[in-house]
């Protein structure tokens, strides 16, 4: 019975980074959506303004290609991965949180493709509920847009929005600091979009 005790504890053990990489993307994002300014220096134009464009032309990112989607997570990843090595602790674990908190930008761009923008294999793994799905994406797409921030699976999501935990978060953060979270220029009734955004979409 070792062998099936082994492979049980290394699925438990799976699962469980899979989970830690999917709430790692959700808080991230959350703290775009809610706290991010597209003015900021640096992390404005680098984060913020394209994550504000994505609310409002979802689909526009998947014109581009891995590595401008993908290298400013990949630094980061590597940054963990070299943290972990220095603190000797680069153990497999490290390794696949960091593979797949490197492409949870194009698990996201799965999740806005066709089925047959997406292949057999990708759909395939959206059947069988191992990536987040298009149709569980879309509900961080609709109005008013506070829901579903993690994009690597269907599972925490309902969790987290059953619990109200971002929006406790934002209360928290309310009560401590006065900051309110931004407008969503997307969300019905909360534009008109910035100018620099019309500039930009119209190209
Ligand atoms: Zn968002
Ligand atoms: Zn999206």
């Amino acid at each position: 019975m070792h062998w099936l005790m082994v492979t049980v504890s290394f699925l438990l053990q799976l699962t469980a980074l899979v989970l830690a990489a999917d709430f790692v993307s959700g808080f991230f994002h959350w703290l775009e959506d809610a706290y991010g300014h597209p003015d900021t220096p640096l992390l404005g134009p680098l984060i913020v303004r394209p994550n504000i464009v994505h609310h409002h032309q979802p689909r526009r990112f998947l014109r581009h290609g891995w590595w401008h989607s993908s290298w400013d997570l990949l630094c980061i990843a590597l940054l963990v991965v070299l943290g972990a090595y220095w603190l000797g602790c680069l153990t497999w674990h490290v390794w696949v949180f960091a593979l797949l908190t490197a492409n949870v930008n194009q698990f996201h761009k799965w999740a806005h493709r066709t089925r047959a923008e997406n292949g057999p294999l990708i759909s395939l793994l959206h059947d069988l509920r191992l990536l987040q799905t298009a149709r569980h994406h879309a509900r961080h797409h609709t109005d008013p847009k506070n829901v579903a921030y993690c994009v690597l699976t269907n599972a925490l999501n309902p969790c987290l929005d059953r619990l109200r935990f971002w929006d406790t978060l934002e209360h928290v953060i309310w009560k401590l600091t006065g900051l309110r979270r931004r407008a969503d220029t997307s969300v019905n009734g909360q534009g008109p979009a910035p100018e620099w955004l019309r500039a930009e979409i119209t190209n």
